[in-house]
């Protein structure tokens, strides 16, 4: 089964939107997922200006595996950092259209569930998310 990327980037042809990025009063930032995936299409991409929809959307594609830097030739390893490096968001995993063939979830099942609502594609920078953001060196 192909698999999908939840951590898509903007430029993906294929990319829809899995969520959106709310501020808690607190500061933290944490994805409100959709119920079904959104086509990101230049219009909707330009809603989000001036923002970058990287900012502002979580978006979902299909994986592309050895293309990726994160792809270590045969899992994702930015998902192994994100289960072994991140503490839990939640300790239920949330409604989610894309689990049935995402990766993420098919490498680390609920743990990276538990972890996901915390990773946004253009994160304000901090040194854990830094170092789970780095691809591994080759
Ligand atoms: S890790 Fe879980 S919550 Fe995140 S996109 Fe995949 S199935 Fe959905």
């Amino acid at each position: 089964m192909a698999r999908s990327c939840p951590s898509a980037q903007p430029g993906m042809s294929d990319a829809v939107v899995l969520g959106v990025v709310e501020t808690g009063a607190d500061g933290r930032q944490r994805v409100a997922y959709v119920e079904a995936p959104v086509p990101l299409t230049p219009e909707l991409a330009a809603i989000a200006a001036p923002a970058s929809a990287g900012k502002v959307l979580r978006l979902a594609a299909k994986c592309a595996g050895g293309q990726c830097a994160h792809f270590d030739g045969h899992d994702c390893s930015l998902v192994k950092r994100v289960a072994s490096m991140l503490p839990e968001a939640a300790r239920k995993a949330p409604p989610c259209f894309l689990r049935r063939t995402c990766r993420w979830f098919t490498q680390e099942g609920v743990d990276a569930c538990f972890r996901c609502e915390m990773i946004v594609t253009e994160f304000k920078p901090n040194p854990r998310l830094n170092a789970v953001a780095a691809p591994p060196e080759v």
